[in-house]
């Protein structure tokens, strides 16, 4: 087996590659259900990934359902992303004794197997990884863990009612960066994933699982329903030059009508899976021994996001929007080269307030307010 060939295997088959990860000692991640939602944590075992759940999304909602076979991958993306194991939402950076030459910097040996990467959410990798592992000064900490990524990733075939990745060139199906591609197929001939090799080190842990060679009918209906997927998608962002539209959209109303909406909460940063933005924080113990540096996740819609010597330059909310989709849209195609959305959709089921980062580009495409009369 070699990069570039298609296998198949059936579901005890998936159940063997977690094992394999963990005899390769990856620390495996994978989707599971838990507390109403499909979120991603540690697998144990293939047993733990969620099947015969889906799930039913739409601006501010996001609920399971249950369904009426096995599937394991048919849902789309939960509320956590890949990025909290990536880039963690709280991390010690380094610490320092009384002597100062032990500083130690944070270990980001640690080798990590995702299972079931989307492709927005292998897009929203590739941006981590731009933004943090790129330019002058990269992130050495996201640097070390991604380069010990194996991924498993899923042609998606159950896009929810917020996704819009086509629209973003993001998916449902995945053309490139992962080790392993999986496309699952449940019907008469049984539950079962034609495998995409993607790398040698794919290929590697694929020889110590039972496959077949792909027929030409496993191809045929595992390429069909991820191209059917693809005209399911819930939703679509407007096919305008957005970062045009944006920069000349500064003084448009609607920054008004969504600031009236939006609660600044900071949700729709926190499940995004390429929101980046951290801040430093250093700690000492009472005794002046020890202190350590700890980063935190932080969002652009807090108000001391923006504070500068005695205040904040966004104090309202309608700046503050403002400045997360521009950014978002516009300017972040001349910072990193591409749009920093990749049509996951979270931002919209996790809003309290509903709002619809495709529809608010839709009104501002438009050139006037958003009407959701
Ligand atoms: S757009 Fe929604 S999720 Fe984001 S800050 Fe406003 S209310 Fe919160
Ligand atoms: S902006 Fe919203 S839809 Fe786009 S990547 Fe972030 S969470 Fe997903």
């Amino acid at each position: 087996m070699k990069p570039g060939d298609t296998m198949v295997i059936d579901r005890a088959g998936l159940d063997r590659l977690v094992e394999v990860l963990h005899e390769a000692e990856y620390r495996v991640i994978g989707p599971q259900e838990r507390d109403g939602a499909i979120v991603l944590d540690d697998l144990a075992s293939g047993a733990q990934l969620p099947a015969g759940w889906s799930v039913d999304t739409e601006p501010g909602r996001y609920r399971l359902r249950r369904r009426d076979d096995a599937a394991v991958f048919a849902h789309s993306a939960g509320p956590g992303s890949w990025k909290q194991f990536l880039h963690p939402p709280h991390r010690k950076v380094w610490e320092m004794g009384p002597d100062l030459n032990e500083q130690r910097a944070e270990d980001s040996a640690q080798r990590f197997a995702f299972i079931g990467v989307r492709g927005c959410d292998l897009a929203a990798i590739a941006i981590l990884g731009r933004v943090l592992g790129g330019g002058t000064y990269s992130d050495t900490g996201y640097t070390g863990r991604r380069a010990g990524l194996f991924v498993v990733a899923v042609n998606c075939t159950e896009p929810g009612g917020v996704c819009f990745c086509v629209s973003m060139g993001t998916g449902p199906g995945v053309s490139k960066g992962y080790d392993l591609a999986l496309t699952e197929t449940i019907d008469d001939a049984g539950h079962r994933f034609l495998v995409d090799i993607g790398s040698e080190t794919g290929a590697d842990v694929l020889a110590h699982l039972t496959t077949r060679p792909a027929e030409t009918t496993d191809v045929t209906t595992a390429r069909t329903a991820v191209d059917t997927a693809a005209g399911r998608m819930g939703r679509s962002m407007p096919a305008a030059d957005l970062p045009t539209v944006l920069r000349e959209s500064h003084e448009s109303p609607q920054w008004q009508d969504v600031a009236s909406r939006c609660l600044t909460c900071g949700n729709c940063t926190m499940v995004c899976p390429t929101c980046f933005c951290t801040s430093t924080e250093d700690v000492t113990d009472l005794t002046g021994d020890h202190a350590e540096r700890w980063e935190r996740w932080v969002s652009c819609f807090e108000l001391d996001f923006s504070y500068q010597h005695g205040g904040s330059v966004r104090r309202s909310g309608e700046s503050r929007y403002r400045q997360w989709l521009t950014h978002k849209l516009g300017t972040w195609h001349d910072q990193f080269g591409s749009s920093g959305c990749v049509g996951c959709g979270r931002c919209i089921a996790w809003c309290p307030a509903e709002i619809d980062i495709t529809a608010e580009m839709a009104a501002l495409a438009e050139g006037g307010t958003n009407d959701r009369s």
